[in-house]
């Protein structure tokens, strides 16, 4: 056994394999020893902390780690935690690992959660250090503790996933799941596919959910929207036929197409029904559920009491009603409330928010161990102002998801570092568009979304992505650094290349102001704060491209067309692209290289796309926007993220607008 100064450069270089950064840590000195000579010992700790870090040390060396040179040992310690621990956030899942003299590493959590944690953290530091006969064993100080209490995804994602998130401390997994009655069964409560598709990781990952607890994390049925019920629960609306809404309001806006309506949630049936179900999953051991409420905001039950109430304060009614029965039996059974507005009428401006002053009611009769949880359609404010008064609050709206988008780690850690500042108690991000597990640039999004809601203050983007990079393997992690360093200046224009690509941004409208077809209410909801008075005519011509349907998102894209026109940037933004193409040369996968092509194409045709507004009539304006727009679009093409969809909606807006101009 030999100890050993650590240089600097090897220090950093632990750090790196960290994933997520500790809030504290310190190595100076490691320990170089035959695997055969350490011993494992965990006499007051779950055996699956432990296990994991034997099994580490039989795949990498075979070898059952009892040696007795040197020790790890693995304890829940109330004693020599409290110390250290007794004043972190989120305490429960905090832990200490430190050295005792120099053939001793002690890991230590006031509670299983934070050991778990721990072992963690030392099966990243240990991973690489395995040599011939000798494994390294760095001899840190480390206290460590999560940002936000709850780090999870909601609305289901797939079990495939689970495993790897799981090992990066994310801790909640919400699975959607719906009702059946079931004559002379009642009513029976199913997960959806999520986690039962896969044979060989149902066993572990479904109902009792012991795997995800030997992670420290859980699995939380999220019981499906209320306004869902009747079309999606089978026989639960036909059976119960006093549970379906009252009146015409009760229609969500969605109701032709989808049948979507709130429920008369004054009823007492549904509370029953609502307590049932949380009985069932309570017995599946679960420690609690979540409650999404409906999710169109402008339903309403138009009986008597529904009126009286309100349809929200009553769906929360009932909720609440059914978790204290519930509670009755199982006192620690916890309970979320969600709401996520959507389902709005076709054709509307946008999803309206929830009612103001029912939030302002519910959240002032909100038991305090119920926890608020919103997407959209919940003001901002509100939210705030209810976690500043102690309410617990998880935000459910992190990021939008944008497919192979590298830049979003950024947009992660600055939206992390402003929920802390909000106290926020959790977040959880929703997924709908999963890729392969092997998809770079998800892999990505998914540490950064582990890095920065365990620890939203410790690092930058860019030294996240040489984490990163460093635990794929990377030759060069430091070259992701850079790379990923120049992309996230680029954040802005890379969420509005997703737009584009998904919604044909201004090119379908682009057609229509060259020809002079100016829509008559063009400037309702155009906020042109912040914009150079020089330029708001330019964007106030934008503007009128707009049919309404998505203002809000455009009108972002207008504003910052309008900006980037007074700052003359797009010419940086370019610069920028090209700087992120040639770094992307000393990466190994192609992957990054083709993405910020693809973002120097949007780049150039954004521009070509300002010039040809700004003097529609030039007569080469067109050309250059032309050879702009077949650049893109060949980037895009060659982007294997992008639909063939995609590519067709485009080139289809493109020969319009081409008629257009040439018959205009
Ligand atoms: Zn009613």
């Amino acid at each position: 056994m030999k100890i050993e100064d650590i240089p600097e450069s090897e220090a950093a270089e632990l750090e790196r394999r960290l994933l997520p950064l500790p809030h504290e840590l310190s190595i100076h000195r490691k320990v170089v020893i035959s695997p055969a000579d350490v011993g494992i010992s965990a006499p007051h700790a779950v055996p699956g902390a432990a296990n994991r870090l034997r099994d580490l040390f039989m795949e990498n060396a075979g070898v059952e780690a009892d040696g007795s040179g040197f020790r790890i040992r693995i304890e829940i310690d109330r004693h020599r935690s409290l110390g250290a621990l007794n004043d972190v956030p989120n305490r429960e899942q905090a832990y200490l690992i430190e050295p005792v003299g120099d053939d001793e590493l002690i890991i230590a959590g006031l509670e299983e959660r934070g050991v778990i944690y721990g072992v963690m953290t030392l099966c990243q530091l240990l991973e690489k250090g395995f040599g011939r006969g000798t494994v390294t064993v760095p001899l840190a100080t480390i206290v460590d503790w999560p940002d936000f209490e709850v780090r999870g995804f909601w609305g289901g994602l797939p079990l495939t996933f689970l495993p790897q998130m799981a090992s990066l401390r994310m801790n909640q997994f919400e699975c959607p799941a719906w009702f059946e009655a079931v004559p002379d069964r009642g009513l029976e409560v199913r997960m959806t596919g999520n986690l039962e598709d896969d044979p060989a990781a149902t066993e572990h990952w479904s109902r009792p959910f012991d795997k995800a607890r030997q992670y420290a994390a859980e699995v939380v049925p999220g019981f499906f929207h209320m306004d869902f019920w009747e079309r999606r629960c089978p026989g639960v609306a036909a059976e119960n036929p006093q549970i379906v809404g009252k009146g015409e309001s009760a229609k969500g806006g969605f109701f032709k197409e989808k049948g979507f309506r709130a429920l008369c949630a004054s009823e007492p049936r549904v509370a029953e029904l609502l307590t049932e179900a949380m009985m069932t999953v309570a017995s599946w051991g679960v420690s609690g559920v979540c409650v999404w409420m409906s999710e169109f905001p402008g339903s309403q039950c138009e009986c008597d009491r529904c009126m009286e109430q309100g349809q929200f304060q009553a769906e929360v009614r009932a909720a609440v009603r059914a978790w204290r029965e519930v509670r009755e039996k199982h006192p620690d059974f916890t309970m979320n409330v969600f709401f996520g507005a959507g389902g709005f009428t076709p054709g509307e401006k946008w999803i309206p928010d929830y009612p103001p002053r029912a939030m302002d009611e519910i959240l002032a009769d909100l038991p305090k161990e119920v926890r608020m949880c919103a997407s959209m359609g919940v003001r901002d404010d509100v939210l705030q102002a209810f976690a500043g008064r102690g309410g617990l609050v998880n935000r459910c709206f992190i990021v939008s998801q944008q497919p192979g988008n590298y830049c979003l780690g950024e947009h992660v850690r600055t939206r992390m570092r402003q929920l802390l500042a909000q106290k926020a108690r959790g977040i959880s991000q929703y997924w709908s568009d999963w890729g392969p597990v092997a998809d770079e640039a998800l892999d990505f999004q998914l540490s950064a979304l582990a890095e920065f809601s365990w620890n939203a203050q410790g690092r930058s983007t860019r030294a996240c992505a040489e984490s990163w990079a460093t635990r794929r393997g990377a030759a060069e992690p430091s070259a992701y650094g850079a790379w990923i360093e120049i992309m996230s200046r680029m954040a802005a224009e890379s969420s509005s290349m997703d737009e584009f690509i998904r919604t044909a941004s201004w090119l379908n409208e682009l057609s229509a102001v060259l020809v002079g077809n100016v829509p008559p209410d063009a400037y309702e909801g155009v906020d042109v704060a912040g914009v150079a008075d020089d330029r708001k005519w330019q964007m106030l011509e934008w503007s009128k491209f707009f049919d309404g349907k998505r203002l809000r998102l455009r009108t972002e894209m207008i504003v910052r067309s309008a900006v980037y026109g007074a700052t003359n940037s797009t010419d940086q933004s370019i610069a920028n692209c090209r700087a992120a193409c040639e770094t992307a040369k000393r990466l190994e996968s192609a992957e990054p290289g083709a993405y910020a092509e693809l973002l120097l194409r949007y780049c150039e045709l954004e521009k070509a796309g300002l010039e040809l507004i700004e003097d529609a009539r030039r007569p080469d304006g067109i050309g250059a926007f032309k050879e702009a727009m077949q650049r893109f679009m060949s980037a895009l093409a060659a982007h294997g993220d992008v639909g063939e969809a995609g590519v067709e909606t485009l080139e289809r807006a493109y020969r319009d607008l081409l008629e257009s101009v040439d018959g205009g």
